[in-house]
């Protein structure tokens, strides 16, 4: 039985990594699934991925962190939809690894306005048509980050933190609405994402960027970093009617690296 049967879901950075995971794992549930990317290119061969699967789909080009874009994109969605988002996953986001005090107000600003006003701009964009519909599921992409701090990571820490801190409290506003508003929170997953954080991560220990990888997945419990896909079961989950009496929680998917 296809879990997301119908349900219309939209994901933002999905053009690779997490999010396209996400995004073709609830296609390949029944759902029909918009794309949202910075990258036009790669939102569109994941839209046409998902159309390949017999789902509906839509390519979006926009900037989650700004407001004007974030606006265009609910208008795409509402031409080809209508009024209706049954499911909705803020993934994208951004990382540096950089000593505290290199990190300038520009790089600050540029994190926290992906990772965290992005994920409030598309909550505050597509909430009031899952209030309308007294329906709706909202996944937030935090971190293990947004757990427990690691150094020459504050603004993106910050940032994750945050996103905890937001889900829960909007869980508290829309629960009367029956939203449900949950987090992920993955340790380390080895998308196009740590491509160059994998060199960052080298200097700060001042390792080989070819070790790196070996180094981390090493500290992991279950003894493998975490893949795309076992973020997307978690998400699944969540957007499922499985999870309906669970709202602000900030679900761990580390492979046993965060417990709390
Ligand atoms: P990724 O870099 O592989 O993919 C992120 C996608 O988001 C890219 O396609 C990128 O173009 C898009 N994006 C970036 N800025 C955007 C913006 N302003 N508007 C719209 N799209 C934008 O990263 P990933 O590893 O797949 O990470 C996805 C999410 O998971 C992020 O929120 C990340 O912080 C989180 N996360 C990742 C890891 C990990 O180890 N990979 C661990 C914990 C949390």
């Amino acid at each position: 039985m296809q879990r997301l049967k119908d349900k219309i879901a939209l994901v933002t950075g999905a053009g690779q990594g997490i999010g396209k995971a996400i995004a073709l794992r609830f296609a390949q549930e029944g759902a029909d699934v918009i794309v949202n990317d910075v990258s036009l290119e790669t939102a569109r061969k994941a839209a046409d991925e998902i159309e390949k699967t017999g789902r509906r789909s839509l390519a979006v080009r926009a900037d989650v962190s700004i407001s004007g874009e974030v606006g265009g994109m609910k208008q795409a969605v509402e031409k080809k939809f209508g009024p209706v988002l049954d499911i909705l996953v803020n993934n994208a986001g951004i990382a540096k690894i950089l000593p505290f005090t290199d990190t300038t107000e520009e790089i600050w600003d540029k994190i926290i306005g992906v990772n965290l006003k992005g994920t409030f701009l598309c909550c505050r964009a597509f909430t009031p048509w899952m209030i309308e519909r007294r329906y709706g599921k909202i996944i937030n992409m935090s971190s293990k980050s947004g757990k427990s701090a690691n150094a020459w990571f504050a603004a993106y820490c910050a940032s994750k933190f945050a996103v905890i801190g937001l889900t829960q409290s909007l869980a508290l506003d829309l629960a009367p609405y029956k939203i449900n508003v949950n987090a992920v929170c993955p340790g380390i997953v080895f998308t196009p994402h740590w491509d160059e954080l994998q060199k960052q991560y080298a200097v700060k220990r001042g390792m080989p960027a070819e070790k790196v990888r070996e180094y981390l997945a090493g500290k992991i419990p279950l003894g493998r970093a975490q893949t795309p896909e076992d973020v997307a079961s978690v998400a699944l989950f969540l957007a499922s009617d499985r999870s309906s009496y669970m709202t602000g929680q900030a679900v761990n998917v580390t492979g046993g690296q965060e417990m709390r």
